[in-house]
């Protein structure tokens, strides 16, 4: 589908599809598997593509996992993918720090950008974030197993916190509290300077099938309401993993596909760079109108009638 109408572009059949683009990018959980489940036909999918001389690439918004973790999960699930093909919300905010352009000479500047090079990354998240930058060569406070304890509030109790800090990187954690935000927040508010980076904020996510669970937007929610910035994304929709995919493999975005199962991470993600999109009904049961948020079934397994109706809510929507 196209930027300009999802439903009112004519559905072309999979051979034309196949035949136009050069590489495939898949959204992982929903497409790929399902919590730990693989998916009914994916293998065969990839097998497919692959003899047909397809790029195949695999980019997930769960920042939880490093590349190396998910090449273990694929391998677990009996999938041939290399680390090299993974790319996941934790190493894109790694690759993003590494690719700013740092002031080479440390007096030249006063730019707090350069403190990344000999200063630390505040992290908000879990193990796959602290693996890819430590990969990457960066140091690090924080993670899951910080703050945890519970500091006694007396009358002048300062929290202090380390001025090194050029970056917090936000993401999914299962050990998220107050005592994160506050250390967050001083970096962020009393340093300028400080990028503060967002994995992925997507509202919502399937831990269990059972119920939609909180998502990375509920952390990253937490530090945009007490430091008023809004923080640079680089998972899914934005645009930054796209162009570093682009860039990587020397490819054009008009001979890339993007599947997915969301309308608001992975169909935004392709239409944002310009590339064909392909909505898969394997995984978030429910479909959400970027507009005004309702939710409409796609729980269904006729792919058309969830366009034409998605497409008929939109433009009542609009009207
Ligand atoms: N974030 C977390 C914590 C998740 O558990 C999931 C899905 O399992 C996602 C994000 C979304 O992942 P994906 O982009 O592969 O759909
Ligand atoms: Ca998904």
């Amino acid at each position: 589908t196209t930027k300009a109408s999802a439903a009112a572009q004519p559905l072309i059949n999979a051979d034309e599809l196949i035949g136009s683009v050069e590489t495939f990018i898949f959204d992982c959980d929903g497409v790929i598997w399902k919590g730990d489940k693989l998916i009914d036909g994916v293998p065969q999918t990839l097998d497919m593509l692959r003899s047909r001389g397809k790029r195949l690439v695999f980019v997930t918004n769960n920042s939880t996992k490093s590349r190396k973790q998910y090449g273990k999960k694929f391998e677990s699930l009996g999938l041939d993918v290399s680390e090299e093909e993974i790319f996941a919300s934790s190493f894109a905010a790694a690759a993003y720090l590494k690719s700013i352009d740092f002031p080479k000479d440390k007096k030249a500047s006063n730019n707090l950008f350069y403190f990344l090079q000999w200063g630390f990354v505040y992290v908000v998240g879990e193990d796959g974030i602290l693996k890819e930058l430590e990969l990457a060569g960066f140091q690090y406070l924080g993670g899951p197993e910080d703050g945890g304890k519970k500091i006694e509030l007396k009358p002048g109790f300062l929290m202090e916190h380390d001025k090194d800090v050029g970056a917090v990187v936000v993401g999914f954690d299962r050990y998220f509290n107050y005592y994160k935000v506050q250390y967050g927040t001083l970096c962020i508010r009393e340093n300028p300077g400080c990028l503060f980076i967002a994995t992925n904020r997507d509202a919502v996510t399937h831990l269990t099938d059972a119920q939609e669970w909180a998502g990375g937007g509920s952390m990253v929610g937490a530090f945009v309401g007490s430091t008023q910035r809004e923080p640079l994304v680089v998972g899914k929709p934005s645009t930054f993993m796209m162009d570093y995919l682009a860039n990587k493999f020397g490819i054009l975005k008009s001979q890339i596909c993007m599947v997915g199962d969301r309308l608001d991470t992975d169909i935004l993600f392709g239409q944002n760079g310009g590339c064909k999109t392909l909505l898969v009904l394997s995984g978030a049961d429910m479909i959400e109108c970027s507009v005004c948020h309702s939710k409409i079934s796609a729980n269904n397994n006729n792919s058309k009638a969830v366009v034409r109706a998605y497409d008929r809510h939109r433009s009542d929507v609009s009207s």
